[in-house]
């Protein structure tokens, strides 16, 4: 099953090869300020199973509190943001699980960067948490 998704106004959209590998919910603060939420729920798929058809901007994001570098794919029209990729590991890419046509499917298996939560978030006990990085 190939899970497509878009941004917002529709200008980028794109295509999951395989099944995901990963999903998790992110609460650091550079994923607050590029979602302009809470956190970042987050689909890990190999590099190579993502097909985008559209033209994505990128924000290298060196904020990062772990040191690592991110770099951090937008639809430059209206600002979805799509997916983001750890310089330290660019075989893997983060899709944010909300532009997915269906997000039904998305059950994290941990929180990471707990630390950062906002504190009205009240999350599951059942799923593990992290303080920080995975
Ligand atoms: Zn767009
Ligand atoms: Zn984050």
């Amino acid at each position: 099953m190939a899970a497509q998704g878009k941004c917002l106004c529709g200008q980028v959209t794109y295509r999951l090869d395989t099944e995901p590998s990963f999903s998790g919910v992110c609460h650091c603060k550079s994923c607050q300020l590029q979602t302009g939420s809470a956190f970042s729920t987050l689909v890990g798929i190999p590099a190579a199973a993502l097909q985008i058809q559209g033209t994505l901007t990128c924000y290298e994001d060196t904020s990062s509190e772990s040191g690592n570098g991110v770099d951090r794919y937008f639809c430059g029209l209206c600002g979805s943001p799509i997916y983001s990729s750890l310089r330290a590991n660019r075989d893997m890419v983060y899709i944010k699980s909300g532009t997915l046509d269906d997000s039904s499917d998305f059950q994290p298996q941990a929180h990471f960067w707990c630390d950062s939560k906002q504190s009205w978030v009240i999350l599951n006990d059942a799923v593990p948490t992290l303080a920080r990085q995975p």
